[in-house]
């Protein structure tokens, strides 16, 4: 007969009072925040620790006025330029008709910290103004967060939250053991922890598409943002693409995003023939990458409640992409979340006295969640709006010049 073996769990002692699940760009921030606030602080996240993390993502996220406030309240250097890249000059043209639009960028000038937008309309509807690497944004939030002291553990996928009468409980694969007055479900497009706590967590999903995209090593002289559709050979529909390009002191390199627009589901072959007609238009044919081509899903999503509570049980949040998400091309889906985990955030000052105490059912608690959903509501149809301009409100040869305001 084999001996027994029990392998002790991992067990995080503390019981905390809000425990974040992912530790992307909004899990972090919320931390950030809530951790300033006072209240002890938990994330987890099933990734390897940032530093040792290979696996690098494509993204190079589009910064607006209002977004750079935003990172400015967290504490990010945005004169860091490894970290926030300047745009120079955006370029929005259709290599099929010619027409272009060229523009420089306009907005705060580098040592200035750009004004807090009056609300998510107004931040959605600024022009880009900086490109920041999505890793080096999560190194840099990572770091304000352990300076306001939350606590953050790799290697720790949760698989199962259990709500009880004062706090809920958390559970990873590894074993390791949680307990926090709430929970927060940040984990991204990665949704199965939400359908085990909500009923009713079907997202409400827009058109689906699949996309190739890249990060190149090599940068530009200054930043800069094209959009353009490319006739290729043996297509029906021009290929729609975004290169947007850093300057080559931030060593954050080039992301070319490549929608090669086929009817059902384009197979990896036809997605990398699009992605190689847009690279050699481009001059990015055999350019070393930082990311290879990786193919992606995209849609506009939405989940009809983004909290549950107010029933004698403590209460779960969800926030970031697991509540909402826009269409890729949108360029805003990170920084409106990140903007409503701040909402959510200073919703949260109110309920704090609530939060410690543990009193689940506290009006004042409550009414910071629906805040918080009504404000995500808000959020999700910003994005829906935009994401539908960009996948299907556009005829071929307009796409480019009418998705973004013009400098
Ligand atoms: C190619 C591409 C380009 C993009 N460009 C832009 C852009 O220009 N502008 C913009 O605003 N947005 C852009 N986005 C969207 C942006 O990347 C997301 O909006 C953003 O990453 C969402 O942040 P998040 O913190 O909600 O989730 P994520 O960044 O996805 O982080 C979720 C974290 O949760 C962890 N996790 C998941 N499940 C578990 C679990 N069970 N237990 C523990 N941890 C878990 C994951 O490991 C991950 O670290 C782009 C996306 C792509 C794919």
């Amino acid at each position: 007969m084999g001996i027994a073996s029990v392998v002790q769990p991992r067990v995080l002692a503390e019981e905390y009072d809000l425990a974040i699940i992912g530790a992307g760009p909004v899990g972090l921030a919320l931390a950030i925040e809530t951790a300033r606030l006072g209240l002890t602080t938990l994330v987890l996240d099933r990734r390897p620790p940032l530093a040792t993390d290979a696996q690098v993502r494509p993204q190079l996220l589009v910064a607006r006025a209002g977004d750079l406030a935003h990172l400015a309240r967290l504490g990010v250097d945005l004169e860091d330029p490894r970290v926030v890249s300047r745009l120079h000059s955006r370029c929005e043209g259709d290599l099929a008709s010619g027409r272009t639009v060229r523009g420089e960028i306009v907005g705060a000038a580098a040592g200035q910290v750009p004004a807090l937008p009056g609300d998510l309309w107004a931040l959605a509807s600024q022009p880009p103004l900086a490109l920041v690497p999505i890793g080096r944004l999560q190194q840099a939030l990572l770091a304000r967060a352990l300076v306001h002291g939350a606590t953050v553990a790799y290697g720790c996928e949760v698989t199962r939250l259990r709500r009880h009468a004062r706090s809920v409980s958390l559970q990873c694969a590894d074993g390791t053991t949680a307990r926090a007055a709430m929970a927060v479900i940040a984990t991204g497009a990665a949704r199965p922890l939400i359908a085990t706590i909500l009923r009713d967590a079907t997202p409400i999903e827009g058109v689906q598409r699949r996309l190739i995209g890249a990060l190149f090593a090599t940068g530009a002289k200054r930043g800069q943002w094209i959009r353009v559709e490319l006739p290729v050979r043996g297509f029906d529909e021009p290929v729609r693409c975004t290169v947007l390009q850093t300057p080559e002191e931030s060593g954050a390199g080039t992301a070319l995003l490549v929608d090669p627009r086929i009817a059902g589901t384009p197979s990896l072959e036809r997605l990398h023939q699009g992605f190689a007609t847009a690279a050699q238009a481009h001059g990015l044919a055999g350019a070393p990458c930082i990311v290879p081509p990786m193919v992606f899903t995209t849609a506009a999503t939405t989940l009809p409640h983004r909290f549950i509570g107010g029933d004698g049980r403590a209460p779960i949040v969800i926030a970031g992409d697991a509540a909402q998400t826009g269409h890729v091309f949108s360029g805003q889906t990170c920084f409106i979340n990140v903007a409503l985990a701040l909402g959510l955030a200073d919703q949260l000052r109110e309920a704090r006295g609530a939060i410690v105490d543990r009193v689940v059912n506290a009006p004042e608690l409550l009414h910071a969640l629906q805040r918080y959903d009504a404000q995500s509501a808000i959020g999700a149809s910003i994005l829906a709006r935009a994401s539908h301009r960009h996948t299907t409100g556009h005829r071929a040869g307009a796409w480019a010049l009418a998705g973004v305001a013009r400098a």
